[in-house]
């Protein structure tokens, strides 16, 4: 990384110099121009005089009309010229930086994500292991095989979101992707994405509103996705003693609210969340594990069932996500 870091430094320098040196050339090729217009026009200018004798009066002011007119010309063709290479190696440069830029912190990012993947991938399948290892080990009283089975349950349906983000993710890159809508009770689905939160989280409270029979064309499998990665956000980033709303309603579009009670996000990060691998805050600040796929992912399936998605500031504090399909 720092190497990376290092290199970045030294394509930027070597950027600016070349950058520098391209602005002097221009500008010392555009003066050199200009004083080679003015000797000519003074050379000419000078032996037009020494051939007075030639013209009669009239002629004469029209020879000199015309080499004044000759000179107004080429400076104008030399600003103009000058002034049209500026504007391309501008415009350039800046495509340049921007571009060069973009592709590093797509790297970072996507370097950020393998190392966030890897934990990810690995607590999980840890963590399920060591508590299957212990059952099998040892004759544990009842309410602590349940207890152990219950965290391998949790580990194990996390391992799974994470993977379908990951599939869907990739997925959704290429062309393959279809969606398969057709109509379904959304009511049924928030209710079941809920059930299996609360199954998962039991010590978390979560207050849901869901008006029933609400129904909308989509694809089951996605929109539990959706929900699924905004509770765990909620839950990731909200305190365990704070509740988490869930509250779905339809009018002319079903409108889906998921709110918490965390630290909310701040607004200038708003427009961040949703592209893909980005994460609030850096690896020294960052208190929790994530590969910044989620919200990418429910956005893109928003998208897809052509809906709309907004995050709002909860009150008293916390977030809240309003979908509307
Ligand atoms: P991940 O959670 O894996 O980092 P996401 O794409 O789900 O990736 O979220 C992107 C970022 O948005 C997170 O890193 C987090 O900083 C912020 N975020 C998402 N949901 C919430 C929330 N409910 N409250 C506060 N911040 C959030």
């Amino acid at each position: 990384m720092a190497q990376r870091r290092r290199n970045l430094r030294i394509a930027t320098i070597v950027y600016w110099v070349l950058l520098v040196y391209v602005f002097t050339a221009l500008a010392w090729w555009s003066y050199m121009l200009l004083q080679q217009t003015e000797d000519i026009y003074l050379l000419k200018k000078e032996n037009l005089s020494l051939t007075k004798a030639q013209y009669d009066q009239v002629h004469y002011e029209q020879r000199l009309n015309q080499l004044n007119h000759q000179r107004r010309r080429d400076i104008y063709k030399v600003v103009g010229e000058g002034g049209t290479f500026l504007l391309l190696i501008i415009v350039g440069a800046v495509f340049i930086y921007r571009s060069v830029r973009q592709q590093f912190r797509l790297h970072l990012q996507q370097q950020n994500f393998v190392m966030a993947v890897s934990h990810e991938l690995k607590t999980p399948i840890a963590v399920s292991r060591l508590n299957l290892e212990t059952l099998q080990k040892y004759q544990l009283e009842e309410e602590k095989q349940t207890k152990l089975l219950q965290a391998t349950l949790q580990e194990n349906l996390r391992l799974d979101t994470l993977i379908n983000n990951i599939l869907i993710s990739a997925q959704l890159e290429g062309s393959s992707f279809e969606i398969e809508k057709h109509e379904l009770d959304f009511s049924a689905l928030v209710t079941d994405v809920c059930a299996q939160f609360q199954a998962r989280y039991r010590i978390r409270e979560l207050q849901t509103n869901i008006q029933n029979d609400v129904h909308i064309i989509g694809d089951g499998r996605l929109l539990k996705l959706m929900l699924s990665n905004l509770l765990e956000n909620a839950h990731k980033y909200s305190p365990a003693d704070k509740p988490i709303q869930v509250q779905l309603t339809a009018h002319r579009q079903a409108t889906l609210i998921v709110a918490d009670a965390g630290a909310g996000i701040p607004e200038a990060e708003k427009k961040n969340i949703f592209k893909k691998f980005y994460r609030v805050g850096n690896e020294h600040t960052r208190k929790t594990q994530g590969t910044g796929l989620g919200l990418y992912i429910v956005k893109r399936i928003v998208k897809d069932h052509r809906g709309t998605i907004v995050v709002k500031n909860n009150t008293p504090g916390g977030s809240k996500f309003i979908i509307q399909v």
